[in-house]
Formats: structure tokens, C-alpha cells, sequence
């Protein structure tokens, strides 16, 4: 695993309705509108997300929004067992009240 800053704290809430999910527009991107010729989402980067998920560190805070899909395969490691994203965040309260 490479090194990353340890987050101070990480919190799940629900994402304001438009919120797209991150993960989904990072890999769909941007396409290049027929008509107005402007730079839009991808129909498959518009997904609503279902959870955002905050991390506060020291720098600052870093929001990632995923549609329930992505947090899903998002809550899979990497030797197949699941680690549930609210167990993650039990995990980091833990870790980082100690
Ligand atoms: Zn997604």
C-alpha cells in the first residue's frame, strides 16, 4: 500500500441531489456535446451518488461522492473480503482517537 496522509476524521452523509459520482465521471469523463459543441458529463458519468464520503486531514478535506455501485466495489479489498464503508469510518474513529 503506498503511503498516504491519515486522515483526522471521516464522515459519510448523503449527497445533495446532481451530486454525480466522482468515481463514475472519472472514468467515463467528458464528451463533447452534438449541439452546443460545449463539454459535458458523459451520460454514464451523470450518476447520482449515494454516498459522499468526507475526509478531514490536517491540509484540509477531501469529499468523494460514489453511486451505490461504486461503493460497493469501492468497499472490496483487494484479497476479495469486504470491508463495509461504515465500518470503515468506525475504523478511522477508532484509529484516530487513540
Ligand atoms: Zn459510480
Amino acid at each position: 500500500m503506498s503511503k498516504k496522509p491519515t486522515a483526522i476524521k471521516v464522515e459519510i452523509i448523503k449527497p445533495e441531489k446532481d451530486r454525480y459520482c466522482d468515481h463514475c465521471k472519472a472514468m467515463w469523463g467528458k464528451v463533447k456535446d452534438k449541439f452546443t459543441k460545449e463539454n459535458v458529463w458523459h451520460d454514464k458519468a451523470r450518476i447520482q451518488a449515494s454516498v459522499l464520503v468526507v475526509s478531514y486531514y490536517a491540509t484540509g478535506k477531501i469529499e468523494r461522492a460514489y453511486c451505490s455501485e461504486c461503493r460497493d466495489h469501492n468497499s472490496r479489498w483487494a484479497d476479495g473480503s469486504i470491508w463495509p464503508l461504515a465500518e470503515q469510518v468506525s475504523y478511522f474513529k477508532v484509529a484516530t482517537n487513540g
